[in-house]
């Protein structure tokens, strides 16, 4: 008997999603099989799924979702470190093991590389989109056991179907050596991956949190996470630069963590690189995609960085899940507004509107 289960599944790119009936994956003897209790709803969704961009949509009609979190309902033949019952977030990123770059130990330059649920990065990420074909809109979806990160008790699927974006934010935080003591910039502070940002760096030691934003509401709620390390500066209020220094001693931030948007202005950019630290990094983990100038003699001078940042691995997704575990990393601030899976397309319609980044838009399939 073929046991059925429901998935939002994209039939024409910029149309409304469908529920459809399909088959229960089965896990293949190496994988797992996760049901799905919640999965996040981001804002660039909509516009990957309008097709209109860059990415390579897998073939259509696909299952789509991208950070799904749920508990393992199988596992195949060949798993031994991971038990039914396990809680946990699925990392979707996609990696081939195969390219030069996953056989050098680096996963997240492969050539191959992937979203599961969601796009390929190259016309050749096809074949891992194929041999994990479902999104986190559905009940079920099939995943290695490489890419689970276990969820503690205290962290909530909803919190752990956030975990795409915090990871991010993450990642980028880790890559600029974020510690105690540390002064940051956030450009782009009110966004999902910029309010991700500001509750890792508080969790992380960072001793001043500078956000630049647009969204005062947003930001004003921020501050009240911790009044004494967060200042918030809404974009033409004053020129960047001098107030990220009024804040530092005059110094500058150690690091900038750029957010920006694809449609947002370069200008804002090149203005917060001029409040780096000697030595400082900014590191992008933003679409922006406007021309940003810059002048490499200050970045020789000052032996300044600016590097990119793209998702993380599954071990910081699991480094990040022990620090909310054990209360070092306060997930609390972030509301949660779920949809059943029937509702999903208003779910996409809600995240348009684009609420902050501290609300949580998830989708629980299995309502
Ligand atoms: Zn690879």
């Amino acid at each position: 008997m073929v046991t059925q289960m429901r998935s939002a599944r994209l039939h024409e790119p910029g149309k409304p999603l469908r529920i459809d009936r399909v088959e229960r994956p089965q896990p293949r003897p190496s994988d797992v099989l996760v049901e799905v209790r919640a999965c996040g709803v981001i804002p660039n969704m909509n516009a990957i799924f309008s097709g209109t961009l860059w990415n390579h949509l897998p073939p259509l009609p696909a299952s789509v979702g991208l950070d799904a979190a749920g508990i393992v309902a199988e596992v195949g033949e060949n798993v031994a470190g991971v038990a039914t019952g396990e809680r946990v977030y699925v990392n979707p990123w996609l990696s081939c093991g195969e390219c030069a770059y996953c056989r050098r130990g680096d996963p997240m330059l492969c050539t191959c590389a992937a979203f599961q649920g969601y796009f390929g990065f190259f016309p050749q990420s096809h074949r891992a989109l194929a041999t994990y074909p479902f999104g986190g809109f559905s009940e079920y979806i099939t995943a290695s056991p490489d890419r689970l990160v276990i969820l503690p008790d205290g962290v909530t699927f909803d919190q752990g179907a956030r975990f795409g974006y915090m990871g991010t934010s993450f990642a980028a935080l880790r890559a600029g050596k974020v510690g105690g003591g540390s002064s940051i910039a956030i450009n782009g502070i009110t966004g999902t991956l910029g309010a991700g940002a500001t509750l890792l760096a508080l969790a992380m030691g960072a001793t001043c949190v500078l956000g630049l934003g647009r969204n005062r509401e947003v930001m004003a709620r921020l501050k009240t996470l911790a009044p004494e390390r967060i200042h918030t500066l809404a974009l033409g209020e004053g020129p960047i630069a001098d107030w990220m220094r009024a804040h530092t001693d005059g110094l500058g931030v150690d690091v900038l963590i750029d957010c920006s948007g694809r449609a947002a202005a370069a200008a804002t950019t090149a203005q917060a690189l001029h409040g780096l630290k000697r030595g400082g990094i900014a590191i992008n983990i933003g679409a922006l995609t406007e021309t940003l100038a810059i002048e490499p003699i200050r970045f020789m001078t000052a032996r300044l960085a600016f590097r990119g940042s793209n998702w993380f691995t599954t071990g910081e997704g699991q480094l990040m899940a022990d620090m909310a575990g054990a209360g070092v990393l306060d997930l609390s601030p972030l509301t949660v507004q779920a949809y059943p899976l029937e509702r999903i397309n208003d779910a996409l319609e809600a995240v348009k509107a684009r609420p902050g980044g501290l609300v949580n838009i998830v989708v629980h399939p299995h309502q």
